[in-house]
């Protein structure tokens, strides 16, 4: 277990050319305090957790006495923004730390999210907010226990610094961690700066540090964009098994390490709704949980835009290479939904008629208006666990068919039920639990709540007895919480 100043620090990012970054020094937030960590995080660095509650932590990340090893830096990237491109993007108020790697040679980035202005802020002050801070560090959170890649949180202060959105704040900062932060619009920026050779650098750079062995493939940069193109259709349709909207899908928040990155408007669905738009600045729904899949292909064709120089000299030929691999996005996708919709069914039989049995259900819920999590719970004891549940006409049909369905399995009812609970979450982040969370932090500066949230969505399939309240649908008070963008 290695402390702040032994973690062994490869910066590698840092070493790419100028064009790629620029050089800051994190700024602290007026009278900056530690608020949680998480353990599990600083396992994966193999960091000592012990070593976060020193006091001189934040100094240590802040200019008055230099984290050893790390070289702080704002990544440039651009992207296309609600479908338009917007030519320079890059980290406006979160800087790489630098890059740890552990004993098994794993890279890690650390990044300050909330550590003020860079090049790259534009007409933005540099800094987050508690609320929305708090959102990113419990989702990050709730996001591992699912096993949905992400970004991860290793730690959560806040401060005395006023900052203004709509109404006065307090600002917060937040260390992200992930196997790297390059987006899609990082390498949109190249492509569109006519950046060829500096295009060719960023992609040996993530072949070399994160798919290594596509190196021996034939056409190893089409090989790199073939596994973002699958990784990213995963991703998406395990968004789409747990109820999650991302809300702010632009290509600059999609990662070419296929996880979830950029937490702000997100939410997990409550009453289930196909159009659901988690994103209140979002008028068009054009991050809607139903358009998420195909927004991921869009975003995909802006990457295999930014990547064609690599693909081919020739025009067409490139073309033609990139079209092919686009084209199997939409088959990845529909399988790996398939996948998911079978086992949230406990269906191991495969007959043709197991996505239409999915998606009907979903029909059903949405006229009920019925809780997407608690539903699919249910159905994992519908013997036992339909108390209090409304049951339809339409939901009755429903479980007759489903009933009938299962007679073909071969599954005991006790394995199904188990295997159901595996995939079927009891808790997930709904917006009112970050909620209480935020307002006791703001108004009490009591931080219980986040510690209990961390630990229950560390086990989201766990019956967790003590924690029943949380498997519920909103409270009244919380019925028409709003998120934005602004954070
Ligand atoms: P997001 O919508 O959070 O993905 O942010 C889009 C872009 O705006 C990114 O380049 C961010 O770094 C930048 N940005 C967002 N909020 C701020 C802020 N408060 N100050 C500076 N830049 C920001
Ligand atoms: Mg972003």
């Amino acid at each position: 277990m290695n402390t702040l100043e032994s973690l062994r620090f490869d910066n590698v990012y840092g070493g790419l050319p100028g064009i790629f970054h620029s050089r800051h020094q994190p700024e602290l937030l007026e009278n900056q305090y530690l608020i949680h960590f998480n353990t599990r995080v600083a396992d994966l660095l193999e960091l000592d957790p012990g070593e976060l509650s020193r006091p001189d932590f934040v100094s240590l990340i802040g200019g008055t006495s230099a984290w050893p090893g790390t070289d702080p830096l704002a990544m440039c990237y651009s992207g296309h923004q609600f479908g338009q491109y917007v030519p320079r993007l890059g980290d406006g108020r979160a800087l790489l730390l630098g890059q740890v790697r552990t004993r098994g040679n794993r890279l890690w980035d650390l990044q300050l999210k909330g550590s003020g202005r860079t090049l790259y802020s534009r007409q933005g002050d540099g800094k987050a907010v508690l609320r929305s801070t708090i959102r990113e560090y419990l989702c990050s959170a709730a996001m591992t226990g699912l096993g949905i890649p992400t970004t991860q949180a290793l730690a959560l202060f806040g401060s005395d610094e006023h900052v203004y959105r709509e109404q006065l704040e307090t600002g917060a900062m937040l260390i992200r961690v992930a196997p790297g932060h390059l987006r899609f619009g990082s390498f949109e920026f190249l492509f569109y700066q006519n950046r060829y050779d500096d295009l060719k650098i960023l992609a040996d750079f993530a072949l070399d540090h994160y798919y290594p062995v596509l190196k021996d493939s034939r056409e190893p940069y089409l090989s790199l964009f073939s596994t973002i193109v699958d990784l990213t259709a995963r991703l998406i349709a395990q968004w789409q098994s747990v109820g999650f909207c991302h809300g702010v899908m632009n290509s600059d928040n999609m990662s070419i390490h296929g996880i979830t990155i950029d937490y702000g408007p997100f939410g997990f669905m409550d009453r289930y709704q196909a159009g659901h738009i988690c994103n209140h600045s979002d008028r068009t729904g054009r991050y809607a949980f139903n358009r998420q899949g195909p927004v991921g292909l869009f975003n995909l064709g802006c990457l295999a835009q930014a990547m064609l120089p690599l693909f081919d000299q020739s025009p067409e030929q490139a073309v033609e290479k990139a079209t092919g691999e686009l084209m199997k996005y939409e088959g990845i996708f529909d399988d790996a939904c398939l996948k998911s919709k079978r086992a949230k069914l406990g269906l191991h039989k495969e007959t043709d008629e197991d996505g239409r049995l999915y998606d009907d259900l979903l029909t059903v819920m949405e006229r009920d208006q019925l809780d997407f999590t608690n539903t699919f719970r249910m159905l994992c004891s519908p013997g036992s666990g339909r108390n209090g549940m409304p049951c339809s006409a339409d939901l009755t049909d429903w479980l007759t068919r489903y009933r009938k369905r299962l007679e073909i399995e071969e599954t005991n009812g006790r394995d199904r039920r188990r295997a159901m609970e595996r995939v079927n979450p009891r808790y997930v982040l709904r917006n009112w639990m970050a909620e209480i969370a935020i307002r006791k932090a703001r108004d009490e500066m009591d931080y219980s709540e986040i510690d209990k949230l961390v630990g229950l969505l560390a086990r989201p399939f766990d019956e967790q007895p003590d924690f029943q309240v949380y498997a519920s649908p909103p409270p009244d008070w919380a019925a028409r919480l709003s998120v934005s963008c602004s954070s």
